[in-house]
């Protein structure tokens, strides 16, 4: 693989929210139940007891930093599996019951990740009914929610909301959507915290502190620089008791997790996770992270005074034309860069990626879907198709440095400058635009 080994060929990386690179001292530790090892820890056997210690002391250590017991560490091969095994799993509890007992009702944020909103529009054909908060509309996030949720008499299966958005880095009111659920309806909360971990410091891996309502919350290994594959569903004992909403198996097989999830333990990833996790408590990088972000700010803005000159003939520009950063209420690790003002392109990731810059348009995880190209979540926010095709999203990882911030100015310049020459302007419009149009006519007839 030679990209692989001559890594500096790849070009910057500004996808830490896709995935983050394995710490060296997760590697360290993953190594002994690596190359050589072998050992079934559900085996009796020694091989197996090694196995099964090195689990057990993982699980003990990502409680003890996740501020809950050891029984409520559920390993899964990742957020989208634990995603997938809350909600699936509550509505098939449901399904036994009588019709006239069932829980129907799901209220979930509109923009989550689609490992959350592809299990709610799967249940819809079972039955269940799914009420979607936070559209343009909807500027109070918590009163959208409440209200979401006064509409019925009825207890909600569950409640989801992530803790902070894949996409813009926003910060979403899990805590308080999963106070008032418990409170006012006894329901569970599922809180999506795959985002929320990467700022790293006690203060960020404390979940249960920051979520003390959330019946349910999941997280993946490999954004937090752990290997990928493995992850987590923290489920409360006592909340599930008390919003009876106890999960049931959903992959059925050996009796691994307390039995709750067969499948062979893979040690090494956990042992990984596990590490990776303490290496997160260890150190906060906030401080990084926030002076990345105001030196892609402060980039950007010279890049933005620049392009309004240039679309204007350097004499009256719309005040109005802009890059527009989305900034407001996130985190210091992701931003939202649009240009549409400026470009309309078919798609600004592919022509960054093509030079050599590595950001996502959206949720890496919606690339290669049929009729996913357009992120749910632009859309929610009231972004409109050009401005979509035409969004990046930034995210930093601890290594990211100022010059990677440097290429994709470099990179975003290089592009506008070509773009809006007025030769080129001419004539790029339009033909993307008609390319969508005929796409989205094509996809309303299958
Ligand atoms: N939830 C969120 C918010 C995510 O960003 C992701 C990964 N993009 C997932 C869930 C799914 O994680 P995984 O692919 O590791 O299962």
């Amino acid at each position: 693989m030679k990209g692989i080994k001559d890594r500096k060929k790849l070009g910057a990386y500004l996808d830490g929210a896709a995935n983050t690179p394995l710490d060296k001292r997760v590697f360290k530790a993953m190594k002994p139940f690596l190359p050589g090892f072998c050992g079934n820890s559900n085996s009796v056997h020694r091989y197996g007891q090694v196995a099964d210690q090195a689990v057990n002391s993982a699980r003990s250590n990502v409680a003890k930093i996740i501020g809950c017991e050891a029984e409520e560490v559920l390993f899964t091969s990742g957020a989208t599996e634990a995603n997938n095994w809350v909600i699936k799993g509550l509505a098939l509890n449901e399904l036994q019951k009588p019709e006239k007992k069932r829980r129907k009702r799901i209220i979930c944020l509109s923009y989550e990740h689609s490992s959350v909103i592809g299990p709610c529009e799967d249940l819809k054909k079972l039955g269940f009914e799914v009420e979607y908060v936070g559209s343009e509309k909807d500027k109070n996030l918590l009163a959208a929610f409440k209200s979401a949720m006064f509409r019925k008499q009825d207890t909600p299966l569950i409640v989801c909301c992530m803790a902070v958005n894949n996409e813009t880095g926003e910060i979403l009111p899990a805590e308080s959507v999963a106070k008032f659920a418990l409170q006012m309806y006894g329901s569970p909360t599922l809180v999506d915290c795959t985002q929320a971990l990467s700022e790293g410091g006690k203060r960020a891996v404390r979940l249960r502190e920051r979520f003390p309502h959330a019946t349910y919350m999941t997280f993946s290994g490999h954004k937090i620089y752990g290997p990928t594959g493995i992850g987590c569903l923290i489920a409360s004992r006592r909340l599930a008791e008390k919003t009876s909403s106890k999960l049931s198996p959903f992959i059925h097989g050996g009796e691994q997790e307390f039995g709750l999830r067969g499948g062979t333990t893979n040690t090494a990833s956990v042992v990984g996770l596990s590490e990776a996790l303490t290496a997160m408590a260890e150190r906060s990088h906030r401080d990084r992270f926030a002076g990345l972000q105001l030196n892609l700010r402060w980039k950007l803005q010279s890049l933005n005074k620049w392009a309004r000159s240039k679309i204007a003939g350097g004499s009256k520009a719309d005040p109005k034309d802009g890059i527009f950063l989305n900034l407001v209420g996130g985190v210091p690790y992701i931003a939202s860069v649009n240009c549409g003002d400026f470009l309309d392109l078919p798609n600004l990731a592919d022509a960054m990626a093509s030079r050599g810059v590595a950001v996502s348009s959206g949720s890496a995880c919606s690339v290669g879907g049929e009729g996913t190209e357009e992120s749910h979540v632009l859309k929610a926010m009231g972004v409109d198709s050009r401005g979509i095709r035409n969004t990046v999203r930034v995210s930093f990882t601890k290594y990211t440095e100022e010059k990677d911030i440097d290429a994709f100015i470099r990179c975003l310049f290089s592009i506008m400058e070509a773009e809006l020459s007025p030769r080129e302007r001419r004539q790029s419009r339009n033909r993307p635009e008609k390319k969508t149009k005929k796409r989205a006519k094509r996809r309303e007839g299958e």
